[in-house]
């Protein structure tokens, strides 16, 4: 049996007086059925663990066959990663986001993407989990903040519009001391202003609840730098997240959109958090938009900006370019 117990210590040494929160997550393999001898049993029994970990934590899995497949799999995509950024097989694709008053485009969410020889496409899902756990995010992100931005520039000046841009960053990417310099230097090298840049993250960059967070996010409010919280709704949603950090716009995730035409729920979810967001003085972008009945449901609910197939998928620069000209005439 291979466990793992996470214990969550909060960064302060308030945590003194504190409760602590243990958690346990097994992997169990047998013999003889998992493995004959010793290695073989602890190597299966950790596959086991990691799918319990997948599961939320906190709970137990037995190994099964395909958890080997879905291990070979990650090692794969983990070896051909290395080196992947000094082959140029990543391409930053951008999807055009609307403003919901006059259907203009406003900018555009930089999202990335990976064609290896050998493994073909891999899709996002899948390779920026695997790049946050090896640490190769920091120069994939790296690589997206520096592209995105001088695409941004270029986008700029053709059309003398102040087009933004929202990149997106991982928890993982937090723990890079270079951050905020980096970010400083890119802007400053694209000639672009900081009110032109909005970072998406999650809910689960948040809830790490560690000091340096809090202080990244702080110096990026400071500098002008806009922040945006990705996939609304999926998580805690909490609001006294929305209100202890600097936000300036929540993205409400495409499953509550999917849901608007058809599921009362979820139509009264977002009329609430619209309502709820524009209170605190955010902007609201509804993403995963792919029906006219959606854009008219989310313009009645007083949404201010959408993005999704509707419109436009997420595109490569130059396509952009073509698009955002035909649109303007
Ligand atoms: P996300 O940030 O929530 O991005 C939105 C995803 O929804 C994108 O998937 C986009 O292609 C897709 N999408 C856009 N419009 C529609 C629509 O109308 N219908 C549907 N069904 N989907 C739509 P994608 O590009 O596959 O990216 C998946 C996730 O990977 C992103 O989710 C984001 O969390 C992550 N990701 C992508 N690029 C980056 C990056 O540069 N850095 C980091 N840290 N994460 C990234
Ligand atoms: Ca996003
Ligand atoms: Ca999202």
């Amino acid at each position: 049996t291979a466990y793992d117990i996470g214990l969550g210590i909060p960064a302060e040494p308030l945590f003194r007086s504190r409760e602590l929160l243990v958690t346990l997550s097994i992997g169990i393999a047998i013999y003889p059925d998992n493995g004959r001898c010793a290695s073989d049993l602890l190597r299966n029994a950790d596959s086991a663990m990691y799918q319990a970990k997948a599961l939320g934590r906190n709970t137990y899995s037995f190994f099964t066959k395909e958890m080997n497949i879905t291990l070979l799999r990650r090692l794969e995509v983990e070896e051909q990663m290395h080196g992947a950024l000094e082959r140029n097989e990543f391409e930053v694709h951008y999807q055009p986001q609307f403003d919901v008053k006059n259907n203009n485009i406003i900018g555009a969410e930089a999202l990335l993407r990976w064609h290896n020889p050998t493994l073909g496409s891999i899709t996002p899902d899948e390779f920026i989990p695997i790049a946050e756990h090896t640490g190769l995010i920091v120069p994939i992100g790296q690589f997206v903040v520096t592209q995105s931005l001088h695409f941004l520039n270029k986008w700029q000046k053709q059309h003398g519009k102040q087009y933004r841009m929202a990149v997106n960053l991982s928890p993982r990417q937090f723990r890079d001391t270079e951050l905020i310099t980096f970010i400083q230097q890119s802007l400053h090298d694209a000639n672009i202003t900081t009110d032109c840049l909005e970072l998406e993250i999650t809910e689960g960059v948040l809830m790490i609840g560690q000091s340096y967070i809090d202080n990244a996010l702080k110096d990026l409010n400071k500098l002008g730098i806009k922040l945006s919280m990705d996939d609304f709704g999926t998580g805690y949603s909490s609001l006294s997240y929305l209100r202890q950090y600097a936000f300036d716009v929540v993205k409400i995730d495409k499953s509550f959109i999917q849901g608007i035409p058809k599921n009362e729920t979820d139509h009264e979810l977002v009329n609430a958090i619209i309502a709820m967001a524009q209170s605190l003085g955010l902007k609201i972008v509804a993403e995963g938009v792919e029906t006219k009945e959606q854009v008219d449901i989310l313009t009645t609910l007083g949404c201010d900006y959408l993005q999704g197939y509707y419109f436009s998928k997420p595109v490569p620069a130059k396509q952009l370019l073509a698009f955002s000209r035909d649109f303007n005439h």
